[in-house]
């Protein structure tokens, strides 16, 4: 019989990565696979256990020897022989030692028992130099999970998620994952890997899907089905919550919904400063699935469509037709609003473009952004030319992301050049007049603002990437994390010599990192001289009221004295009084 363990409450810290509670059982996905349950067993439940371990290895070998078969029926080459070596894994002497062992001295149950070794071995395997043998960890993690179903006889391998709502733990959350949390009762989700800018907590703030990240030892930690809550406020994954603490999280959910309703309230007002600046508050969207929201949201248009999301479904970029049929849907939609479109940016921690042979050892500083575009050219082309195309059908913006330098800018407005010269020759109307800009976010370029302004119609700073390379630490690296700060002063001074360059050069500057939708910098980004916010669809409704709040002069006022100081705390306490001045609910 089981003895199911008495728990206490227990508190993990991580990073809020996205607001909101989340209260439900967990589902923890170990990288590739899942943590089962585990109890204890009496010394007298030993050979059963252990029984039941051998009759799930022998039900998973009977499984990989059908799948065999099939596989090599089906294409006649011989490609079942990856099972037969998944079948050898699976009987490998040491590990069924080791299982059966665990099971008489730990005297815990068989799945458990079995997921211990697997995961102690797992790990060994990936520290080791030989990239083939590291490769061979999926494999392995591809049979322990078969085994692992395969304890319940009746189980469904292919869904292994409870199908009610739960909350997910997970080493790593690709973005890719975040989309369709919703769909699979996904109520919020906790990652040892990431951060606040990682583009998975980008996506969960888009979704309003609650996230935390950064929370050490979580997945070896957390037992499946645990209850719990998550809190993407403070950063906390609460286990086996008291009552108390449940009643304390109810009434802080119905708190921040009674304070969501009153900002929604307001949404779609004029974004004026109090002394009659006109600033624009518009939203960062990746997928045309957000566009419903970013309606709702009541933004003034697009900032940044990041189009490398387009990559999601498959490795490559969609054809020039479908590319077209997306954009113009979006600038249909949100019309006579603009919708600035960026070209793929590929690399980073987004999805790369095409497979690399080796792995990037510093994947930022890597093959991302227009470099990859610039060399890929008729995959570039493509895309402008599906911009231009949709530029009929609404107001459109294109710009580029990663410029490191006014060389890139050249070569990118020549592909415009030339893709304009063909849709003409072609017959094809496009917008003549299509704005063309770039994306400030790397310190060489902010530097060299006023020798590209001549060249474009606008700048928007990427302060996700701006601060990173500043600072010199990585945007998606939980252990950096305190070091990267908005308002360090090299930061603050790359974004005034920007818009200082723009301004001299009569163009426009946005921001459209994460830094325009969180309200403690609106005062330094509306006092810098910013003309527009693009900010996450949850967050418009916030940034339009702070806006509305503040007047431009105290702001000027403001950002000139925070350019006078030396350090990121003391910047950050200046937005705050500010900020708290004007808008304290929202600092709540
Ligand atoms: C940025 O770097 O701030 C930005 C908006 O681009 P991304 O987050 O997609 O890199
Ligand atoms: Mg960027």
């Amino acid at each position: 019989m089981a003895h199911p363990v008495v728990e206490q409450e227990t508190v993990y810290r991580g990073i809020p990565a996205s607001p909101g509670i989340a209260i439900a059982p967990v589902h923890v996905v170990a990288r590739g696979f899942s943590a089962p349950d585990v109890y204890e067993i009496g010394e007298a439940e030993v050979p059963g256990e252990q029984e039941r371990f051998l009759r799930a290895v022998q039900r998973t070998k009977r499984q990989l020897v059908e799948l065999q078969q099939r596989l090599d029926n089906l294409s006649g080459g011989g490609e079942g022989g990856i099972f037969e070596a998944h079948a050898m894994m699976l009987e490998d002497k040491s590990v069924i030692e080791r299982v059966t062992k665990a099971i008489a001295s730990r005297l815990q149950n068989a799945e458990f028992a079995y997921y211990a070794v697997m995961q102690t071995f797992l790990e060994a395997m990936r520290r080791v130099p030989d990239p083939f043998l590291r490769e061979r960890t999926a494999d392995i993690e591809d049979v322990a999970q078969r085994v692992l179903h395969n304890f319940q006889p009746d189980s469904d391998a292919s869904h292994p998620a409870p199908d009610g709502r739960h909350i997910l733990i997970a080493y790593d959350v690709p973005p890719s994952e975040v989309a369709t949390m919703a769909r699979r009762h996904v109520a919020g989700f906790a990652s040892e890997q990431g951060s606040v800018n990682s583009h998975a907590a980008i996506l969960a703030r888009a979704f309003g899907t609650p996230a935390v990240v950064g929370i050490e030892g979580a997945v070896i930690g957390v037992r499946a089905l645990t209850p719990a809550i998550l809190d993407g406020y403070s950063g906390t994954l609460i286990l086996h919550p008291t009552p108390a603490t449940l009643e304390r999280y109810r009434r802080l959910d119905e708190q921040k919904a009674s304070v969501r309703s009153r900002i929604e309230s307001e949404r779609g007002k004029a974004t004026d400063t109090l002394d009659g600046r006109a600033l624009t508050v518009s939203a960062n969207i990746e997928l045309v699935e957000e566009l419903a929201i970013v309606r709702h949201s009541g933004a003034k248009g697009v900032g940044l469509y990041r189009t490398e999301f387009l990559l999601l479904n498959g490795g490559e970029m969609p054809g020039e037709d479908q590319q077209a049929a997306a954009y113009s849907k979006v600038a249909a939609e949100l019309a006579p609003h603009t919708v600035t479109i960026r070209t793929l940016d590929a690399g980073g921690d987004k999805l790369p473009v095409e497979p690399l042979t080796e792995p990037e050892p510093n994947p930022f500083l890597g093959w991302r952004g227009v470099r990859v575009s610039l060399a890929r050219p008729a995959m570039f082309r493509e895309q402008v030319r599906a911009v231009l195309r949709a530029s009929a059908h609404g107001k459109i913006a294109l710009m580029f992301p990663m410029i490191s330098g006014l060389s890139e800018v050249l070569l990118c407005k020549d592909v415009v050049s030339r893709c304009m010269e063909e849709l003409d020759r072609e017959g094809v109307r496009f917008d003549e007049s299509l704005p063309v800009g770039v994306m400030i976010e790397v310190p060489a370029t902010a530097l060299c603002a006023d020798l590209i302004a001549p060249e474009v119609d606008f700048f928007s700073i990427g302060t996700n990437d701006l601060i990173q390379y500043t600072v010199a630490a990585d945007r998606v690296n939980p252990h950096v994390a305190d070091l990267y700060r908005p308002t360090h002063p090299a930061v603050v001074r790359l974004m005034k010599r920007t818009v200082d360059a723009a301004a001299a050069n009569g163009i426009p500057t946005a921001v459209c990192g994460e830094m325009a939708g969180d309200v403690r910098f609106t005062p330094l980004l509306i006092g810098l001289g910013v003309e527009e916010l693009s900010v996450g669809p949850q967050q418009v409704s916030e940034v339009g009221q702070a806006v509305r709040s503040l007047s431009y002069a105290e702001c000027a006022a403001m950002s000139d004295e925070a350019l006078k100081l030396g350090r990121s705390a003391a910047v950050l306490e200046l937005c705050l009084s500010l900020a708290g001045k004007r808008y304290p609910d929202l600092l709540e």
